[in-house]
């Protein structure tokens, strides 16, 4: 028997669950109900019915009829759920549009089953919109953009090493309460996603935010996570990633020091390492990146809810 679940109470859910989570996305203010279908008892919510590249839903499954195994399928990816710190009946997920995934009907999956064989499942129809990127001329070092067969070899392996972190879902949600900005002062940044020529040559979207900072300045971890990786990678300079458990992932690059190695734990708001201008740059300042199960998306949608600031400041020219 399948039961629609296409009214529900959108803003109570919307605040205990950012209350729970401790986060509330600008880009979540405005909510409105997305329907689901779902079978056995379940019910499913996504903080709204579509959603824009780059960007982050909160998904809510009530599993009151106690399947002890559930998991989400979204574009091709896998979407583990953590249960809720409060309620053993609720459990959570991000959803994560990757930048590049295309405009059109995203679909998620979630099928739970329980020791017997039983099993249920929901489906979630999103409406994927197209994000609005800028294009980025910028001059760096020839050696990034025609890098030597050697360099094109260690940038590739690097690649495919950040890539089988991000394929990880560490079951542990390391993280409890809101990210954070990885800098002291005012959230800034506005080159997420930006489509980029570097010398005249087109290359892959910006996947980062870059936050402008003097080198020497701290940075810090986002929310509290262990060590991924830590060390000095080709495009990205100094770099940590800090693997935050559920499929979530922050990315710090460009660093002068780092001050974490892999394996640790950090807390949030840990020290992880100084902005600082290694790699592919123009100048000193961080770049700044999120992975939702392997979705890159805008990180500033993992933040809090903040009151609308003057636009003053934030049109600064960011060295890249
Ligand atoms: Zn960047």
């Amino acid at each position: 028997m399948y039961v629609v679940r296409a009214k529900w109470k959108k803003c109570a859910w919307i605040f205990s669950a950012a209350f729970l989570l401790g986060l509330l996305p600008a880009a979540l203010r405005a909510q409105v109900s997305a329907p689901a279908t779902c079978s056995g008892g379940l019910e499913l919510k996504l903080s709204a019915p579509e959603s824009a590249q780059g960007t982050l839903l909160h998904v809510e499954l009530s599993n009151s009829a106690g399947f002890t195994e559930v998991q989400g399928e979204w574009a091709g990816k896998e979407v583990p759920f953590w249960l809720d710190a409060t309620d053993p009946k609720i459990r959570r997920s991000l959803l994560g549009v990757d930048l590049e995934q295309p405009p059109g009907s995203g679909k998620l999956v979630v099928t739970a089953k329980r020791e017997n064989g039983e099993s249920a499942s929901c489906t979630a129809d999103v409406k994927i919109t197209a994000g609005h990127f800028v294009v980025e001329k910028l001059a760096v070092d020839e050696k990034f953009v025609q890098p030597n067969p050697e360099d094109q070899k260690r940038a590739e392996q690097e690649t495919k090493r950040l890539h089988e972190i991000y394929a990880g879902r560490t079951p542990e949600k390391y993280w409890n309460g809101a990210f954070r900005f990885p800098v002291a002062g005012p959230r800034q940044g506005t080159n997420f996603g930006s489509r980029r020529v570097f010398n005249g040559v087109a290359r892959p979207p910006h996947s980062g935010l870059d936050i402008h900072a003097g080198t020497g300045t701290p940075v810090h971890a986002s929310q509290r996570g262990k060590v991924a990786l830590a060390g000095n990678l080709y495009y990205a300079g100094n770099a940590v990633l800090l693997d935050h458990g559920q499929g979530v992932y922050t990315f710090y690059c460009h660093l002068s020091k780092i001050n974490v190695k892999e394996g640790d734990m950090v807390d949030a708001g840990g020290l992880l390492g100084l902005v600082g201008a290694t790699g592919r740059v123009t100048g000193p300042h961080l770049h700044w990146g999120l992975e939702v199960n392997e979705a890159r998306v805008n990180p500033l949608q993992i933040l809090p809810a903040v009151p609308a600031r003057k636009k003053s400041g934030a049109a600064k020219k960011i060295p890249q």
